[in-house]
């Protein structure tokens, strides 16, 4: 089984991997995609040295093979299924897992390739073996659309803790991939509007032909105080200003959801004051947890977002090309990159 592994900074072979044995509660997974995300990007470039590993976490492929103990389970994938797969591990057993907030489990446990090189996934293969509860079937769904099932379920993560509701005004700061999927849900969901927010004129563009009601260049304040107030910011884009200018977009009793990765050090002074007579809720999500998979892959199924899911597939490679497409993800504005036999 061909598994590939980051060796360097722009270094990546394809080595061989013994298939792996499948236990009793698990599934074996052929991967049909695997989209590349920002992790995958920042190892290619050397921004995380963490090498050599085996990266590709967004998965989907095809059931082949099933453990005994779920093979008759009603709900549990069967050979032949499509699945997205969930590939975080939670202990169910720490304080947070406890409280059903496994997306923050203090106990994460990685994987290894038989060799001992690291996995964040190892996903850029033939294949995956994972717990049964972890694969959710996406029935005939194209297995491109599945592989966006772990950035899907973080959105809808997303609109769950920010208690998006119909009718809600929504805008969201960052018109990238995870904004766009943002776009999607929230449209889906019932939204009154949904608004976007980016430096990237041809991004906007993209986001209104993608159902925008609105776009606006957060460095041009007209064009920020033509969009208005709204029910619930969502900031995809943890750039200076962006917290600030989310405060802004507020109406009275909005949320603020902080969903892109901020840099570490980085400040904001805030009105306590403000938050406190205009009832702000500023709320912070990061990853996922079972129920938002279980969601992520409804929706995929159903076809709902298909559209919208293909329009963000910026190219396909297989797995022979890997090195290839790492290199134009990570040298590219993208929306994704699939890897794998699709
Ligand atoms: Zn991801
Ligand atoms: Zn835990």
């Amino acid at each position: 089984m061909k598994v590939a592994v980051v060796t360097g900074p722009e270094a990546v072979e394809l080595r061989d991997e013994p298939e792996p044995r499948v236990g009793a509660d698990e599934v074996f997974v052929e991967v049909g995609a695997c989209g590349l995300c920002t992790m995958e990007r920042r190892l290619f470039l050397g921004e995380k040295r963490i090498y050599p590993v085996a990266p590709g976490h967004e998965v989907a492929g095809r059931v082949t093979k099933v453990g005994e103990a779920v093979a008759e389970l009603p709900g549990s994938p069967k050979v032949g299924d499509t699945v997205t797969v969930d590939l975080l591990t939670r202990c169910g057993t720490c304080s947070t897992c406890r409280r059903g907030r496994s997306a923050l489990c203090k106990r994460p446990q990685g994987g290894t390739l038989s060799d001992g090189t690291i996995s964040f996934g190892a996903g850029l293969s033939e294949g995956v073996v994972v717990k049964a509860v972890q694969a959710h079937v996406t029935g005939s769904a194209p297995i491109g659309h599945a592989a966006m099932g772990e950035p899907l379920a973080c959105v809808v993560h997303s609109l769950r803790l920010g208690g998006m509701r119909a009718g809600d005004r929504v805008a969201v700061i960052g018109a990238g991939y995870m904004g766009r999927l943002h776009l999607a849900l929230a449209r889906h969901r019932g939204a009154a509007a949904v608004g976007m927010i980016d430096v990237s004129r041809s991004r906007l563009d993209e986001a209104r032909t993608a159902g925008a009601a609105w776009t606006a260049d957060p460095t041009r304040p007209d064009e920020l105080e033509a969009a208005g107030k709204h029910d619930i910011v969502f900031v995809t884009a943890g750039a200076p200003g962006a917290l600030e200018t989310a405060v802004d977009l507020c109406d009275d009793g909005g949320t603020v959801v902080l969903y892109g990765a901020f840099p570490k050090e980085m400040a904001v002074p805030v009105l306590p004051d403000a938050i406190h007579h205009r009832e702000l809720s500023i709320v912070g999500v990061y990853s996922q947890e079972p129920e938002d998979w279980r969601e992520a892959a409804g929706l995929i199924a159903s076809g709902a977002l298909a559209a919208d899911l293909d329009a963000l597939v910026s190219a396909r490679y297989s797995l022979e090309n890997v090195r290839e497409a790492l290199k134009f993800a990570a040298t590219t504005p993208v929306y994704r990159v699939l890897v794998g036999a699709l």
